[in-house]
């Protein structure tokens, strides 16, 4: 689904840098180390750095469904 707003540990506000970490490294191509990617967006915590990792875009599919 989308990415949540805020991370679910620690209440982070982490939904303004999705698009920016899924076009630098999220991409097929994988031009920047996701790792190196979430430092410079000032993730530090890793229960922040999990709600990216771990995310997985299907807004776009499952929403003609509903
Ligand atoms: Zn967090």
């Amino acid at each position: 689904m989308m990415v949540p707003v805020r991370c679910f540990t620690c209440g982070k506000v982490i939904g303004e840098h999705w698009e920016e970490f899924k076009a630098r490294a999220a991409s097929k191509e994988g031009d920047e180390d996701p790792a190196a990617v979430l430092d410079d967006l000032g993730l530090d915590r890793h229960c922040c750095r999990r709600m990216f990792v771990s995310h997985q875009d299907l807004v776009d599919v499952v929403s003609p469904y509903q």
